[in-house]
């Protein structure tokens, strides 16, 4: 005790007042750090400031993390997610009584995509970003303007030599694995709504409004292959007498979804519940796509797809009929079951009890996985998996349930390009963000994008960058985060979905079987911490 006090005593009377030093100010290592090391020395503490372009720095993605030691301070001017915009010089301020101090270096942390001049719907992100200079402006509108007469020019050709549809889809597109499409748009988009574009295209055109992915020409299901053997495929016919619609689950894209009681389409019940999506005022193409969409659906059997019993095309709207998932789509679920969720009870706020555990998201990511190695077993490539995409029935049973209808509500999620393509390039890999390709592994891609959603209750992922920072950040090779709650062996199977090079990518089986197996084993064992 004695000895302690004595101690304590004598290293008390070393101190002594130093001016402050700046140490260490360490340039980040490109790409990989995201963080500038400082050591500064000074007692009393000094207090630190960091100065960017001259501004000091105020943003909830850049902080200060640092330990206090006897009489000098070390830590990182840590950065959440650092691009381009935030390249350029940093300044350490430090001062304490005896002075003040500054050192500047300059942290470079990704390159500027040479291709980023498109809009960005995602608002707040770009304002909290540095401007770019005036001089690469100017260079990006002298570049922006060629490639709008390249386009105008383009544009014309195609249309008068090489009119496939009106939206320069080339003809039979690939959704085969390996197979590349150039054209890929999943959305259409009409001043800023999406619409079905068919309804005012040729008589050639894709019917993107009811099939994101242009599923019409698709050889796979339509000419050859595993499931067209069958020379038609018999889609059921449902009488719209038999339709009762009870009352609305959301608005789709194209009409409205509607829960509905459904008479005559089981052999052992008299009715039961079923959810419809009605496509209003179509066209006679659209009416002909809208069947090819309904065979597609009937072919795509299995307990985690969710299961299509058929079509009602006897007058308006167009009908297709579904089975009824109870608790609507995975991200709202997510959302709904995570710690910030509340719910209303009397029209007060309260915080909704059932928090989703660990095993139960590993049931749900199993399910997914269970769903897409059967399409990729029919050598399916869906092209926009994401748990807005998959629904949630009773007893936690998980469907991957959106075959190509767009919503309005997630339209956040999607990236706008050229006015009519909407692309979501936060669940998309480098190559399909780059040259359009998709494939299994594209797709096996998007998985780890779900798996990160399911671990994240349901975040938006890079929910803090602006679609022009997250094209540049998925193409230079950067990944999303491991969530907090996130074991290290999940992490490890989104790492393995996020190979730069798709056929190093993990195989869809390979996922389903380790989740499985994860999610048998006790949570002990699993290394959330880790
Ligand atoms: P669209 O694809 O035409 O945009 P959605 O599939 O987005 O339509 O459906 C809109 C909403 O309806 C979804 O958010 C979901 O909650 C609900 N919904 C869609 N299909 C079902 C279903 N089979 N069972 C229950 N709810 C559904």
């Amino acid at each position: 005790m004695l000895s302690n006090y004595i101690y304590i005593v004598n290293f008390k009377s070393n101190w002594q007042l130093i001016p402050p030093v700046i140490l260490k100010l360490e340039e980040p290592e490109r790409r990989h750090h995201t963080c500038i090391e400082f050591t500064v020395r000074g007692f009393p503490h000094p207090t630190l400031r960091w100065l960017y372009k001259g501004q000091e720095i105020q943003s909830p993605y850049i902080r200060t993390e640092m330990d206090n030691y006897q009489d000098y301070l070390e830590g990182c001017l840590t950065f959440e997610n650092p691009t381009h915009y935030d390249n350029g010089n940093y300044t350490l301020v430090a001062t304490n009584p005896l002075g003040s101090v500054s050192k500047t270096v300059f942290g470079h942390f990704l390159e500027a995509p040479p291709f980023l001049d498109e809009e960005d719907p995602t608002p707040g992100n770009d304002a909290n970003r540095p401007e770019e200079d005036s001089f690469g402006m100017s260079i990006a509108v002298g570049l922006a303007g060629f490639g709008c007469v390249f386009l105008i020019v383009m544009f014309v050709l195609i249309n008068k030599y090489g009119r496939r549809n009106k939206f320069g889809m080339k003809g039979p597109v690939a959704v085969i694995s390996g197979e590349e499409d150039s054209a890929s748009p999943l959305h259409h988009v009409n001043h800023g709504i999406v619409t079905p574009c068919a309804l005012d295209a040729g008589p050639d055109a894709v019917v993107i409004g009811m099939s994101r992915f242009p599923v019409l020409e698709n050889p796979q299901y339509f000419r050859h292959g595993h499931t067209c053997n069958k020379p038609t495929t018999h889609v059921q016919h449902v009488n719209r007498r038999d339709i009762v619609l009870k009352r609305e689950l959301g608005e789709g894209a194209f009409g409205k979804v509607f829960l509905a009681e459904c008479y005559n389409l089981s052999p052992t019940k008299d009715k039961m519940l079923v959810a419809v999506k009605t496509l209003k005022d179509p066209t006679m193409a659209a009416r002909k796509d809208f069947q090819r969409e309904a065979e597609l659906l009937t072919n795509l059997q299995h307990e985690h797809i969710v299961k299509f019993y058929g079509v009602c095309v006897d007058g308006d709207p167009l009908i297709m009929v579904f089975e009824y998932m109870k608790h609507g789509d995975l991200n709202k679920f997510l959302r709904a079951h995570g710690p910030d969720s509340t719910i209303l009870v009397d029209g007060h706020p309260m915080q909704s009890s059932g928090e989703l555990g660990l095993s139960q998201m590993l049931h749900v990511a199993t399910q997914i996985a269970a769903g897409m190695v059967y399409l990729s077993s029919q050598h399916f490539v869906h092209r926009d998996l994401a748990t807005r995409n998959c629904l949630v029935g009773n007893g936690l049973l998980v469907k991957i349930g959106d075959f190509g209808m767009s919503r309005d509500i997630y339209s956040m999620d999607y990236y706008r390009v050229g006015g009519h393509t909407m692309l979501p390039i936060r669940w998309m890999p480098p190559e399909s963000i780059m040259y359009r390709k998709f494939s299994t592994e594209s797709d096996v891609w998007s998985f780890g994008v779900i798996m990160w959603e399911i671990f994240t209750y349901g975040k938006q992922p890079w929910f803090q960058l602006s679609n022009n920072e997250v094209i540049e950040c998925i193409t230079q090779g950067r990944v999303l985060d491991r969530p907090r709650l996130c074991p290290k062996e999940v992490y490890d199977l989104m790492l393995g979905c996020w190979q730069r090079e798709p056929q190093q990518r993990l195989n869809i089986k390979d996922i389903q079987k380790v989740l499985y197996a994860l999610g048998k084993a006790t949570p002990v064992y699993l290394d959330i911490l880790g």
